[in-house]
C-alpha cells in the first residue's frame, strides 16, 4: 500500500474482529509525515504556525504591523516570517505541503486573492500568487472567520457537526459557517457580514457608512471606547473589565445590558436564518467570564424561534487565540492533503 510505503499511516495491533477473514489492522495517520503552514493576517497583525496533519501546532510566531504598510510589503513580511519559521524549528521544507492564509475579508472564488476588507486599506491583492513567488510553495486563501468554522468542525469544539457558525469578536465581528461539513460562501462576495446587522439603537456611524450596526457596540474599537467612556484602564479583553466592574458601576451594568442584547439580536437572526447546530464564541468572545456567555446564551435562545431553541448550542471556541492559525491551516489541508 502507497500509504504505508511513504510512511504517512504506520500498521498498529491487529483488531480481533469475530467471523471469517483475514484479521484486520489498525491503521494510524503518522501526524507529523506532513506539515502545512497556517497564516491569518489580521488588521495590524500576523500570526502563523507549523501544523501537522491531525490540526496540532508545533511552532507559532506573530509580527505586528502598520496597517499603513503596502501589502506587498506585509506579504513579504509573511513570507520571510515563514521561512524563519520553518528553518528554526527544523521542520524538512519539503514536508510542507502547503500554505493556508486566513484573511480579514471576502475572497475570490479560486481561494486567491482578497478582495475588500473593510477594516484594512487593502484592494484585491494577489495574496496566493506573491507568497509562491517567494517560497515555491502552493498557497490557498480563506475568509477568515469561515475558516476557524472548518477548523472547529475538522479539530475542535464542533468536530463531526454538519452544520456549524463561528463568531469572531477582534477589530470587527465576523461570522462563517459550515454546511453539511463544508465552508458556506453564501452569495456574490461569500461573506456573511453578522457586524453589519443593524440592530443597536444609537446613531453610532460605522465603517461600512450605515448606522446602528453590531459592530458600533460590539466591536474591539467599539468597546475600548465604551470602557474609555467609564473611565475604565484599557485592557486587552474590555468586556471581561465590563463584567467586573457590573457590581460596583451601574454604567458598566447598562453598558453590558446593551453589549448582551446587541449580540443576543445578532445571533438570534443568524440562528433563525441559518439553524446551526452550534454557535461558536471566538477571538475575544473565547475568552470571557461563564456568566457573560450563560446571559448570551439565554437571551439569544428566548428570541429563536421555538422549535429552534433545544437544538441550538452556543459556547466558546475550543481554539483560542490560535484560531486564525489553525483555520489557515486546515484549509491549506483539506486543500492539499486531504481532497
Ligand atoms: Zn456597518
Amino acid at each position: 500500500m502507497q500509504l504505508i510505503d511513504d510512511e504517512i499511516v504506520v500498521e498498529g495491533n491487529s483488531v480481533s474482529v469475530t467471523g471469517l477473514g483475514r484479521r484486520a489492522t489498525e491503521l494510524t495517520l503518522r501526524r507529523t509525515a506532513y506539515f502545512v503552514v497556517g497564516v491569518q493576517i489580521g488588521v495590524g497583525f500576523v500570526q502563523l504556525g507549523i501544523v501537522d496533519l491531525l490540526g496540532e501546532q508545533h511552532a507559532a510566531t506573530s509580527f505586528e504591523y502598520d496597517i499603513q504598510e503596502s501589502p506587498n510589503e506585509v506579504l513579504r513580511r509573511v513570507a520571510s516570517a515563514i521561512d524563519a519559521l520553518v528553518r528554526s524549528n527544523g521542520t524538512d521544507r519539503r514536508l510542507v505541503v502547503g500554505i493556508g492564509v486566513a484573511v480579514p475579508g471576502p475572497v475570490d472564488a479560486s481561494g486567491r486573492r482578497m478582495l475588500l476588507p473593510i477594516n484594512l486599506h487593502w484592494r484585491d491583492v494577489n495574496v496566493a500568487d506573491q507568497l509562491e513567488a517567494a517560497l515555491g510553495l502552493p498557497v490557498t486563501v480563506e475568509h477568515n472567520v469561515r475558516s476557524m468554522a472548518l477548523a472547529e468542525t475538522r479539530f475542535g469544539r464542533g468536530r463531526g457537526l454538519g452544520s456549524l457558525a463561528f463568531v469572531y469578536l477582534r477589530t470587527g465581528l465576523g461570522a462563517g459557517l459550515v454546511v453539511e461539513g463544508e465552508p458556506f460562501a453564501g452569495g456574490v462576495h461569500g461573506a456573511i457580514e453578522l457586524g453589519h446587522l443593524q440592530v443597536a439603537d444609537n446613531d453610532v456611524r460605522c465603517v461600512c457608512g450605515n448606522a446602528g450596526c453590531l459592530e458600533t457596540v460590539v466591536s474591539e474599537r467599539a468597546l475600548r471606547a465604551t470602557i474609555a467612556a467609564m473611565g475604565l484602564d484599557d485592557t486587552p479583553n474590555p468586556l471581561s473589565a465590563l463584567w467586573e466592574a457590573r457590581t460596583t458601576s451601574a454604567r458598566a451594568a447598562t453598558a453590558l445590558d446593551e453589549i448582551i442584547a446587541s449580540l443576543a439580536k445578532g445571533l438570534s437572526a443568524l440562528a433563525n436564518l441559518l439553524n446551526p447546530e452550534l454557535i461558536l464564541l471566538g477571538g475575544a468572545l473565547a475568552d470571557v467570564p461563564d456568566g457573560f456567555v450563560e446571559r448570551v446564551r439565554e437571551e439569544t435562545r428566548a428570541a429563536v424561534f421555538p422549535v429552534l431553541r433545544p437544538s441550538l448550542e452556543i459556547h466558546p471556541s475550543s481554539l483560542g487565540m490560535d484560531a486564525g492559525v489553525l483555520g489557515g491551516a486546515t484549509v491549506a489541508l483539506d486543500t492539499y492533503f486531504y481532497n
